[in-house]
C-alpha cells in the first residue's frame, strides 16, 4: 500500500521541477512569485517573466489520491 501511493508523488515532483517557459518570449522562468491551492485539487503557480515582464499562470492537478 505504501509503495503504491509513493509513485504519484514522485511523478508530481518531477512535473513540478520541470522548467517553465514564458509563453511570450520563450525565456525560462525559475520560480513562481505566488502559488495558491485551488479547491478541487489543483495548485496554481503565478509567474512573472524576468525578460519581458509578462505574467502567466500554470495549474498542476493533484492526483495523489
Ligand atoms: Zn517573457
Amino acid at each position: 500500500m505504501q509503495l503504491h501511493s509513493y509513485r504519484p508523488k514522485l511523478a508530481g515532483i518531477r512535473f513540478f521541477s520541470a522548467p517553465v517557459r514564458c509563453p511570450h518570449c520563450g525565456d525560462e522562468m525559475i520560480a513562481p512569485y505566488m502559488s495558491e491551492f485551488v479547491e478541487g485539487g489543483e495548485i496554481r503557480h503565478h509567474w512573472e517573466c524576468d525578460s519581458c515582464g509578462e505574467g502567466t499562470t500554470t495549474a498542476i492537478p493533484l492526483t495523489t489520491h
